[in-house]
């Protein structure tokens, strides 16, 4: 008999339980249970301030325990003490320490939580749109091409990243945002022409049934007042955090026959993954969401920030990237980290950010090399650095907008003085002797009139 190749080689995966851990849960994890007391304590102390949740997938599977606290994966999900500036550490800890209220707990954090730039560029006034003169807090238009919608339902995640800069938006409602209107988002994308993009984003979309994601993006299938939406992205964490999601959740399959249908009626689908690491692309069940996920037609593009303690070296980006394009995923953007929340711990300077890029992408195929970066996504834009280099005697970053806020600045070359303590746009200074960047005076009188 002739069995077919893929069918004598079908792994059968085992449905697995979400099972996950929150902050004051730690403690029962077992593996952390082995670690020292003292570093127990620091876990405490900052998941009183930080979110923290851990599924026991990243937790077991991802996790090489042998290797702690250097894991790059137990870097990525739970606590460190360097998280917290000194003081603000301190000040959680003698508080732990009186057994105090979780009311009061609540309250430090908050606080602590408000010194740490909870939302970074002008997310939650500057780039809101308006239909009917209306408001639509769920959603972000900032780049003609691409709205970016948060389905209230998706604004969490099946583990949290420790460097999140998303991370205000998962403790207490108020610092939310986000959108249940699926109606809203159809007629905002009806009216809008220019746009060629929908990205679901969160959180992470996946963490919906895929019930309620169809809610979202089924109706733009065979839509003649949606033509113009030719891609529909999802950005997630759920490939390498959850792949069950694509493989044995009981409404997987339907999730991937939603994909399918969207590709059959003409839409590109890109799944935007969320990818830190190679360790993350490790285990059979990963490989096997890849397989269905491209299966539908589906494309998988890989982004990433650049993170102290977590992936700050080429030779972990090479190993990354190849690992991506063997697989069938597209490198796509490797970003700098965020001017928000934990950043101390894991910022990288920009010119480091560029060393490590450059020596990265140098040993990569062509292929690989579609990851654009090291890209900040700061207010006026996606900036890259494109280079380091001296131009009459002084040294200087070269860099563009990959993407702007007026697609006029897109791709422009313009320099600013090299600075080795520069982290992010903010700190960077106009090159030879200009007073301002090109795209700085317009910038500032849109800024200020929201
Ligand atoms: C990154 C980003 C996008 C998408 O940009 P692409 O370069 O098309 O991937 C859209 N909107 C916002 C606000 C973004 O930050
Ligand atoms: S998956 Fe993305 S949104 Fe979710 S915690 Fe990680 S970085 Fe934040």
């Amino acid at each position: 008999m002739n069995i077919p190749q893929d069918l004598a080689q079908l792994q059968i995966f085992p449905k697995r339980r979400f099972q996950v851990y929150q902050q004051r849960q730690l403690h029962k994890i077992e593996l952390v249970k082995r670690l020292p007391q003292e570093l127990q304590f620091d876990m405490k102390v900052v998941a009183s301030v930080l979110p923290f949740r851990v599924n026991e997938y990243v937790a077991n599977d991802l996790i090489n325990w042998d290797n702690i606290p250097q894991d790059p994966i137990f870097q990525l999900s739970f606590p460190q003490r360097g998280m917290l500036a000194p003081e603000a550490f301190e000040r959680m800890a003698e508080l732990l320490k009186t057994e105090p209220t979780a009311e009061q707990v609540f309250q430090l954090g908050g606080e602590l939580r408000g010194e740490m730039n909870p939302h970074p560029a002008g997310q939650m006034s500057l780039n809101v749109p308006e239909l009917d003169g209306e408001k639509l807090p769920g959603m972000q238009h900032k780049y003609a091409e691409t709205v970016l919608f948060f389905p209230a339902q998706g604004q969490y995640c099946h583990s949290y990243c420790t460097f999140c800069f998303r991370w205000a938006q998962f403790v207490g409602k108020s610092m939310r945002f986000n959108s249940n209107d699926a109606d809203t988002l159809h007629r905002y994308l009806a009216a809008h022409p220019e746009a060629s993009d929908l990205l679901m984003t969160g959180g992470d979309p996946m963490v919906m049934r895929t019930k309620k994601i169809a809610e979202y993006v089924e109706p733009l299938i065979d839509s003649e007042a949606h033509e113009h939406i030719k891609t529909v992205r999802f950005g997630t964490k759920a490939l390498t955090f959850w792949p069950y999601r694509f493989v044995t959740d009981d409404d997987a399959d339907e999730l991937l026959d939603l994909f399918r249908r969207l590709v059959q009626s003409g839409k590109h689908v890109s799944i935007m993954a969320h990818l830190n690491h190679w360790q993350e692309m490790e285990t059979p069940i990963f490989e096997e969401a890849v397989r269905r996920i491209r299966a539908t037609g589906a494309n998988i593009r890989c982004q990433a920030p650049l993170l102290a303690n977590i992936n700050d070296n080429a030779d972990d980006w090479v190993k990354m990237w190849q690992k991506q394009v063997q697989l069938g995923l597209i490198p796509y953007y490797m970003f700098v980290e965020r001017d928000t929340g934990p950043k101390r711990y894991f910022e990288v300077p920009l010119y480091k950010a560029y060393e490590i890029y450059r020596d990265a992408i140098q040993r990569v195929s062509g292929l690989a090399r579609t990851a654009r970066g090291p890209s900040m996504s700061a207010g006026p834009g996606k900036v890259e650095v494109q280079g380091i280099t001296e131009i009459n005697g002084e040294k200087v970053f070269v860099l563009r907008f990959i993407q702007a806020r007026n697609s006029d600045w897109v791709q422009r070359p313009f320099f600013a003085q090299y600075d080795e303590s520069a982290h992010w746009l903010d700190d960077l200074k106009p090159a030879f002797g200009e007073e301002k960047f090109f795209w700085q005076e317009e910038y500032e009188a849109v800024s200020s009139e929201a």
